[in-house]
């Protein structure tokens, strides 16, 4: 031998039964208690008889067609292999071999580097001399990661197909040896067409195989498919965990994370997980809640839908939906920094734009003057286009993408109506600037990732910028605060100072709320998946608050209520609750924050 063998070669089993431990990862809350787990599910060990020669040849024909003739290695890949990592200056894979797949899965280090592959080149050779090739197929067969926990044929033909081996259609094998290329993007559950790719590519070399004839190629390429379906997982937060797979695969292969014995620390905290699961349950409605720190951006609830058996589409983070009013706040911070007050006087009355358009608000009634504070608690459509008319498009959609909105944002009027659509983690994300002094958090899930040893693998730290002046933020906290006390908010009352703001589009297809206090942001979005409407005067104010009420009242139950802080820059004062001019005997008062220098001078004459 040219190399000293070192422990890791010195230790391999001579059982290849043995192969790929299998460690169950576990994933954490906040406070340290078990949310979920990733892990395999029993293999399910099928000797060489069982597994049909056909199987057998699919997984030949697509990984390594020289095997039973090769010595374990194939030296024309290799050459091409080397070649390839000499070009790139770094080991690629490339010529990989039944054999060396197999010495590969020994090693739990999945790193790339040369010292790796020498030893796996080394160990699939030992191989080859102390197995016969029936017998490391037997061990490939069995150990092969096959997508969604599951090794192993005889295993993966139940998860895909819910069949027996001996039950399996050509059409189905091929597409079995296709995932095994990259079970994560290969999985028909993940991607149908790209599977079918993949099984017409498998196809297509066992025809040059010789392994099939023309016929059978033919009619296993129109042989239809059909998948029996994932298991179902209950768990608490089924949605969360897929997020966080994810954010896993960007570093971690998925044998590692299902076997790998990895504890996953996260942000979520069960508890809020809870009660938002049962209060988006029980309301009967499709949809999905999300809780967020607003101080460092960590998920603490993501209920991506009523129902995760139901459908594992994440409405927090991939369902595109009209935000409605709960974007008018972008509207209003900007405003607040273009010379507007809340004292500030617009007028709502008819408008017609040259090309005809009428915008209306939801009461269908005009008020006439009203001051900025009275217009957001009441969400009136038209003052809201008066104001992005005034502050201009391109700098409301600065505004947003300042705050954390990434989604396409039109550039027109109807924009102040939240006709932009977007998700409610950009929204959630988004509002945490008003609730945390003008700063924005990127949302967080993991904390830290360590192996069974305890080491570190994989750490996250907040990461929060600067979106908006202490000011701006801390007048839009209490001109949000207003929605709840006097507004279209008023079911989402917890209490405790709180603030936010409610949305409803175009024929009650989407609700929402969006709110918070100084600890908790917590985004609420109702709405059917085909757009049906949500049913008549089924508005955010009515059906979404109160939402947001259930889970912030148990969220905070053990926080002290805070107050929103005011930054040196505001001043707090009383006005007239009518004028917002400064209040005579006569007038009913409110207290509202404005920047230092621009409170108003006169007194109102208007009240009796
Ligand atoms: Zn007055």
């Amino acid at each position: 031998m040219l190399f000293p063998l070192s422990e890791d070669l010195k230790t391999i089993s001579t059982r290849l039964e043995d192969f790929t431990p299998s460690l169950t990862t576990r994933v954490y809350d906040i406070r340290g208690r078990l949310i979920g787990e990733f892990f395999t599910e029993r293999r399910e060990y099928a000797h060489l008889e069982e597994i049909p020669p056909l199987l057998q040849k699919a997984f030949i024909a697509s990984e390594d067609q020289n095997f039973f003739r090769h010595p374990g290695l194939d030296p024309l890949g290799i050459l091409r292999a080397l070649w390839q990592n000499l070009l790139n200056l770094r080991v690629v894979e490339g010529g990989s071999t039944i054999t060396q797949q197999l010495s590969r899965s020994r090693f739990l280090d999945n790193r790339r580097n040369l010292e790796r592959k020498i030893k796996e080149l080394l160990l699939a050779i030992l191989l080859e001399r102390r197995y016969t090739k029936e017998e490391i197929l037997e061990a490939y067969l069995n150990q092969i990661y096959l997508g969604h926990g599951v090794y192993g044929v005889k295993a993966a033909a139940r998860l895909y197909f819910g069949k027996d081996l001996a039950d399996l259609t050509l059409a189905e094998m091929a597409m079995l040896a296709g995932v095994a290329r990259s079970p994560s993007y290969f999985s028909p559950y993940i991607d149908f067409s790209a599977a079918q790719r993949q099984q017409r590519r498998v196809l297509r070399r066992m025809l040059e195989c010789g392994f099939i004839t023309q016929e059978e190629f033919e009619k296993a390429l129109s042989a239809p498919i059909v998948l029996s379906g994932l298991e179902k997982r209950a768990s608490l937060c089924p949605y969360f965990l897929d997020h966080l797979l994810k954010e896993l695969r960007t570093t971690f292969e998925d044998w590692q994370i299902f076997s790998g014995g990895l504890k996953i620390y996260t942000t979520l905290d069960a508890d809020i997980q809870k009660v938002a699961n049962e209060a988006l349950k029980e309301s009967g409605y499709q949809g999905a809640i999300l809780c967020i720190d607003p101080t460092n951006g960590y998920i603490k609830a993501m209920v991506g839908g009523r129902s995760y058996e139901e459908s594992k589409f994440n409405r927090a983070t991939q369902a595109h939906r009209q935000p409605g009013s709960t974007f008018k706040p972008f509207i209003y911070a900007a405003a607040l920094d273009s010379g507007f007050t809340p004292s500030s006087i617009l007028v709502d009355e008819p408008l017609e734009f040259p090309n005809g358009w009428k915008p209306q608000n939801y009461e269908r009634i005009f008020r006439g003057p009203m001051t900025l504070r009275e217009a957001l608690e009441k969400s009136v459509n038209i003052i809201g286009i008066k104001l992005l008319q005034e502050v201009g498009i391109d700098k409301v959609i600065q505004y947003a993408r300042k705050m954390g909105i990434r989604s396409n944002l039109r550039r027109d009027l109807s924009l102040a109506l939240g006709t932009s659509e977007l998700t409610l983690l950009e929204l959630t994300t988004a509002y945490s600037a008003f609730a945390n002094g003008g700063m924005v958090p990127e949302p967080l899930a993991i904390l830290r990732v360590e192996d069974t040893a305890g080491h570190v693998l994989y750490e996250r730290t907040p990461v929060v910028r600067r979106a908006l002046s202490p000011e701006t933020a801390y007048i839009m906290a209490r001109l949000l605060q207003g929605v709840i006390e006097r507004g279209t908010g008023r079911r989402a009352a917890i209490g405790r100072p709180a603030a936010g703001k409610t949305g409803t589009t175009e024929d009650f297809i989407d609700a929402w709320f969006v709110g918070f206090t100084p600890n908790l942001v917590c985004g609420i979005f109702l709405g059917n998946d085909d757009r049906k409407p949500l049913g008549p005067q089924k508005t955010g104010g009515i059906i979404a608050a109160p939402l947001f009420a259930r889970v912030m009242k148990e969220a905070l139950k053990d926080t002290p209520p805070h107050d929103f802080s005011c930054p040196e820059g505001v001043v707090e004062i009383a006005v007239c609750l009518k004028t917002g001019l400064l209040p005579s005997p006569s007038c009913k008062t409110v207290v509202l924050p404005f920047k230092r220098g621009t409170t108003p001078q006169t007194v109102c004459t208007s009240c009796p």
